[in-house]
């Protein structure tokens, strides 16, 4: 594999990895001195399919992309997975390389965090009441946390992210509104399995067993979509029906529910026209899925 660790060259093709913060900005500077415009995939790694989407459409945008992979232990809640996230790097490197990323940050605790005592956090009204909002105490504010803070280090002109994630993606698009970052934030598609699973990096937790039981998720969201375009427009007990389904076949529920596009808030009462989103949070054993559909009633 070609790869050199930092030294920034432009001549040549090889991908750079760099860990510094100095290191990654005179990279995207020095590029966009030279009018390159810098498209920016923020990861925790153990890339699968979704991120290569990610990082396809980021390159269809700009000449240069940065790939940051970091697990941020402020999104973790104390009894959450952040000890036992799959760590990868030495592949992802090689998944980066193979899909002509430019740049692949890969900054350490130290290094995002520092070891000074810390004043300021990021509140989040609205958006962050319902959904992983609700369920996950914290995780949203150490998302805006890093990805506030990767903002200011990489300083893209672009940033992609995935639907997979909506409700991040509302936050962080509204995050780039209120404190005026200078970028332009992409929403791309959900990658999914041939039996429609959501891809996520927390699949591999799932056994072999509970991956085949998995889809079964995504089929319930369908059905109900179909019910609710066909004129459901109360789907309440659809759902309540829906999620008994599941937990016949040994799902535990979390939300399976219709929320409003922009607030991220349940909507009883849908309206005929209106664009919408159903989202759902599952435990499959120990493993957390999340799945949403896009849908206009
Ligand atoms: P993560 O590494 O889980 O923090 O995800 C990094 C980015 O990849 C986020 O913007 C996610 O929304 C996105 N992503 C994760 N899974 C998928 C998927 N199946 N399809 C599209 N994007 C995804």
């Amino acid at each position: 594999m070609r790869r050199s660790i930092s030294g920034v060259s432009f001549f040549d093709l090889e991908m750079k990895v760099v860990q510094t913060i100095d290191e990654i900005r005179g990279v995207v500077k020095q590029l966009q001195l030279r009018g390159k415009k810098v498209a920016f995939v923020p990861t925790m790694g153990a890339l699968h399919d979704g991120h290569l989407s990610l990082i396809r459409i980021a390159r269809r945008m700009a000449e240069h992309v940065v790939v940051s992979i970091y697990v941020n232990p402020e999104q973790f809640g104390p009894t959450e997975d952040f000890s036992s996230y799959p760590r990868t790097l030495e592949r992802d490197l090689e998944f980066c390389e193979e899909e002509g990323v430019g740049t692949v940050f890969t900054p350490n605790d130290e290094i995002m965090y520092g070891s000074d005592e810390k004043f300021f956090s990021i509140e989040i009204d609205v958006l962050n009441k319902y959904l992983d909002g609700g369920s996950r105490p914290g995780y949203f504010q150490g998302i805006a946390l890093v990805v506030n803070k990767l903002f200011n280090i990489v300083q893209p002109d672009i940033a992609v992210f995935g639907q997979k994630d909506y409700q991040q993606f509302q936050i962080i698009q509204q995050m780039v509104n209120e404190f005026n970052h200078d970028l332009e934030l992409v929403m791309a598609p959900i990658e999914r399995a041939d039996d429609g699973l959501a891809l996520s990096s927390r699949n591999a937790y799932l056994s072999e067993q509970e991956r085949e039981l998995a889809p079964l998720l995504i089929r319930k969201m369908r059905e109900s979509v179909d019910q609710i375009q066909a004129g459901l427009l109360e789907p309440q007990s659809l759902f309540e029906l829906k999620q008994k389904e599941l937990e016949a076949k040994g799902f535990k529920n979390d939300y399976f529910n219709v929320f409003s596009m922009n607030q991220m808030e349940p909507v009883a009462t849908l309206i005929k026209g209106e664009t919408y989103v159903l989202a759902t949070a599952v435990y499959l054993g120990k493993t957390r899925l999340i799945d949403n559909i896009i849908f206009e009633c």
